[in-house]
């Protein structure tokens, strides 16, 4: 059986999320440098992220599937607030809220990252944090 890339993933989570759909719906399907990217994230771009590998018969209806699949992520994104699905990934500059923290940002530089990405809800204005919304994905599958 040939196998082919079907897509690529920079994370370990993304990728397994994928997999996970195609395998309810029988496609066969495994994870190529899943290994490498896990262990040294640093290694992703150069091996071109987590390969998700599908037999090439399979390939047409996997994909189909995953472009439903991040239809229904979108969809699935809404404002807690006002249950609004006009929501958009936007970045907002970091509050810094005094000396202190200002200095701890810029000698940690991971930690000194001058914008962080919200969902901003176009209808009431509400924002909320990405990462909340990402866990109770999880949770659901
Ligand atoms: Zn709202």
């Amino acid at each position: 059986m040939e196998f082919i890339l079907l897509n690529s993933y920079g994370n370990y989570v993304e990728a397994h999320i994928a997999k996970g759909v195609l395998e309810e719906e029988g496609i066969a399907s495994w994870l190529k440098d899943e290994n490498t990217v896990t262990i040294d994230p640093i290694l992703t771009n150069a091996v071109g992220g987590i390969k998700l590998m599908v037999a090439r018969e399979d390939a047409q209806r996997a994909w189909e599937l995953l472009s439903a699949l991040k239809k229904e992520q979108q969809q699935k994104i809404s404002c807690p607030k006002c249950g609004s699905h006009q929501v958009e990934l936007v970045s907002t500059p970091r509050k810094v809220s005094n000396w202190a923290s200002a200095l701890i940002g810029f000698f940690i530089t991971s930690y000194a990252m001058p914008v962080e990405k919200v969902l901003h809800c176009f209808d009431c204005g509400h924002e909320f944090g990405a990462e909340t919304n990402e866990e109770d994905k999880s949770i659901d599958s």
